[in-house]
């Protein structure tokens, strides 16, 4: 982690910067977001709408990462679930044909 102030390396846990001594509670909560937490929010909905609503003001950075995470998994399942009867037939009649 980097000093907000001086922008100096210092250790995530220090909560006020060695070099110029700028307290650092803004930035030691870890808000990231990225793909990972997307990730888990397309393969765990439940769990990234839970953690939605617990994160949307704490970190809201990773909130928003699940959450979209989360709406992909449910309209993914959600196609599957709605397509796969017509898929299984396509490529039921498609082996078929390859079986002459
Ligand atoms: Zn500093």
């Amino acid at each position: 982690m980097y000093c907000m102030h001086c922008g100096k390396k210092i250790d995530e846990n220090l909560l006020i910067c060695p070099h110029c001594g700028t307290a650092q509670n803004q930035v030691t909560k870890k808000d990231y977001g990225g793909i990972g937490w997307g990730i888990l929010g397309y393969f765990v909905p439940m769990a990234g709408i839970i953690l939605f609503f617990i994160w949307k003001n704490e970190k809201p950075k990773t909130a928003k990462a699940l959450l979209i995470g989360a709406i992909i998994g449910f309209i993914v399942s959600t196609l599957i679930y709605v397509f796969s009867p017509s898929i299984l037939k396509t490529l039921f009649a498609f082996f078929m044909k390859l079986n002459g």
